[in-house]
């Protein structure tokens, strides 16, 4: 259905200058430098609490075919589809005391995941597991990556709780030597890898931050032992206990609603509201899940992500909150659709004729200025529409009028992350529950006993950070260990002044290192799907190499110049609305384009994957050099 602005029940232009305003005065000059690195007399914020036994052993000094540097889902599949590939001499090394990656480290209360476990988990038509949930919890997320370890026998080839601290290139051996903080010098022929980009814990550098003598600890290293109970909640040690939450992203929101049933006293602070949307989660039926179709899986992550990208499907076949609201946004723009082909018609029918064809020409390209135009207006009165739902739920469900105001987000949906939940807004009806809206400041300071915010101090017993992880920063940074590859050269100096990549796979310099993640590639809402995709990605290229006796594989200059390029042309496509958003990690803190090669993939998972597939199946490795 179309919007007409004439039946709004909102102003539009109102609403646009509001979202201006709201971002104009969160962005900072100083971006990604505005947050803390977690070294130094901050390194205690990364420590594993989780682990019960540390592990010994001597340290390697052998050699495998593949070393595949993360146990999260990445090296999962990793290890996985090279299993199926044939490939069976891997070695996944993982900080961690376990295979889970992101779901090893969030084990927050309430930790969950609000992409539906149908698309999210992957390989279930393997595995043959059944997800509890609709929306699966951490606990069994957790639990699936094991069932994944046990199902592909990954346990033998891994190494856990061990941190890798350096990749170097030799270049005589042609091997990667892959150094450990177990004092490891593992030889590799290849090295994958895949250390997430939401693995690195960040802070916000605020005054006095380690002046605070009371208990802290960020939300991706949750002490249980400190506020009792486990992911599903019943925080029992809280009791008496005042606590503070800085930061109100998609964690805060889900741990938020725990630490109000259970503490004395709750500070939320608040710099920006996130969109809380209904998550209505259902317990699976079993018996539709054993009546699916064999290629279930791949049809319905892909309908999902087509839906997420606009695509036009036959049957939305998750049906919840993201498809919905994508379904609204592009549903309303569609049936302008016949017109664009009309135009297109003059254009063409005009060809036979000079005249007719420039008149034709001139009238297509006015009317396509004047169409873009107003499907760019009708995709922002479609949001507006959706946001103002989304608005509207806040008031009604949160009693007190100034909270309920300071909780509604102004902003489009998809500049940040959405979340769906159903008990976080009903918790600031708590009498023990207060929100602190630093309306886009943050905080102003913290001293030996509490936060300082406009002038008022709030004493409190502890402080949980739940701001988030490092994602524009440099890349050996976040991984926390350097790659140093063909003449000394590290990674941070390659992409000191921009990514460049080949596919975000590989980067010329790096000879047989592969890299997994969303630069220079496809941007998901289902990360896994995107990891499985690069997952098959690599065992394709090392099947192709094994299979011609390639010992060496490394990215063309040509090849990375043009994958470049693509990256930089398509940046454009969404440089616009990302430039109007308020700040976050989804638009590098408001400074967008910067360096345009820092981009995801702008056409979109599905065209990348396609793209991809297309490459494979050519068979001849073009863009890579062998030998
Ligand atoms: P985010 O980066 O999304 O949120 C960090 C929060 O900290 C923001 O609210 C931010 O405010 C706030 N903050 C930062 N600095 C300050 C400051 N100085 N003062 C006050 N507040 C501050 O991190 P999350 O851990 O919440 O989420 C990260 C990602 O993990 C999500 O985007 C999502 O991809 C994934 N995730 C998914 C979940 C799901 O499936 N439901 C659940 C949890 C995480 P501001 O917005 O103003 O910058």
């Amino acid at each position: 259905m179309s919007i007409q602005a004439e039946t709004l029940s909102f102003d539009p232009d109102a609403l646009a200058l509001k979202y201006r305003q709201e971002r104009d005065k969160r962005v900072r000059p100083d971006g990604n430098n505005q947050y803390q690195e977690v070294v130094g007399e901050f390194a205690y914020f990364v420590e594993d609490p989780y682990i019960k036994e540390t592990l010994k052993r001597d340290p390697l000094v052998d050699e495998v075919e593949v070393v595949i540097i993360g146990g999260g889902f990445g090296g999962l599949l990793a290890g996985a589809r090279l299993r199926e590939a044939g490939i069976h001499d891997f070695r996944i090394i993982e900080k961690g005391g376990d295979f889970g990656g992101t779901w090893y480290w969030n084990r927050y209360p309430g930790a969950s995941c609000d992409i539906e476990s149908y698309v999210y988990f992957p390989l279930l038509e393997k595995t043959q597991f059944v997800p509890k949930q609709k929306y699966t919890n951490a606990p069994e997320t957790l639990e699936y990556c094991r069932e994944i370890a046990t199902h592909y026998e990954l346990y033998g080839n891994a190494l856990l709780q061990t941190e890798v601290r350096a990749t170097d290139w030799d270049e005589d051996l042609g091997r990667w030597i892959v150094s450990t903080n177990r004092q490891d010098a593992i030889k590799a022929r290849f090295v994958v890898h895949s250390n997430g980009p939401l693995n690195r814990p960040k802070l916000p550098a605020i005054k006095g931050i380690n002046d605070f003598k009371g208990h802290t600890f960020h939300t991706s290293r949750w002490d249980y032992d400190y506020t009792g109970g486990n992911a599903l909640g019943n925080l029992s040690n809280l009791a008496d206990k005042r606590v503070a939450v800085i930061g109100t992203g998609a964690t805060a929101v889900q741990c938020v609603p725990h630490l109000g049933a259970a503490a004395k006293a709750l500070y939320v602070f608040q710099r920006t509201p996130s969109s809380i949307d209904v998550r209505n989660n259902q317990p699976t039926d079993p018996a539709w899940m054993a009546a699916q179709k064999p290629g279930w899986q791949e049809d319905r992550r892909r309908n999902f992500e087509s839906i997420m990208t606009g695509a036009v499907v036959k049957e939305d076949l998750v049906s919840d909150g993201w498809t919905e609201a994508f379904r609204l946004l592009f549903g309303s723009i569609r049936d302008k659709a016949p017109s664009k082909l009309r135009l297109l018609g003059w254009a063409i029918t005009g060809l036979a004729d000079k005249k007719r064809y420039e008149l034709g020409l001139k009238e297509y390209l006015t009317q396509k200025a004047a169409l873009h135009m107003d499907l760019t207006r009708a995709l922002e009165l479609a949001d507006f529409e959706k946001m103002e739902k989304v608005r509207a739920r806040a008031a009604s469900v949160v009693e007190d009028p100034e909270t309920a105001e300071a909780l509604k987000p102004y902003y489009r949906q998809f500049c940040k992350r959405p979340c769906f939940h159903d008990e976080y807004l009903p918790t600031f009806n708590r009498p023990n529950v207060t929100l602190v809206n630093t309306d886009g400041r943050g905080l102003d300071q913290i001293t030996e006993t509490g936060i300082v915010f406009d002038g008022v101090t709030y004493e409190v017993d502890c402080i949980i950070f739940a701001t988030g992880f490092e994602v524009g920063t440099d890349y050996s940074r976040r991984a926390g260990y350097q790659i140093t590859g063909r003449d000394g050269l590290t990674i941070s100096e390659k992409w000191a002044k921009g990514l460049s990549t080949f596919h975000g796979m590989h980067t010329r310099g790096f000879p047989n290192a592969f890299f997994f993640g969303p630069a220079q590639s496809a941007f998901t809402a289902t990360y896994t799907y995107s990891l499985d995709e690069n997952s098959l990605h690599l065992a394709h290229i090392l099947s192709q190499a094994k299979a011609r006796g390639c010992e060496r594989i490394e990215a063309s200059a040509a090849a990375e110049e043009q994958w470049v390029q693509t990256i930089i042309e398509k940046a454009r496509l969404t440089a616009e609305f990302q430039s109007q958003c308020t700040p976050g990690y989804y638009n590098n803190e408001g400074h967008v384009n910067v360096n345009p090669q820092n981009n995801t993939y702008g056409g979109g998972p599905i065209e990348f994957f396609a793209l991809m597939k297309k490459w494979r199946s050519k068979g001849d490795l073009q863009g890579l050099e062998l030998s």
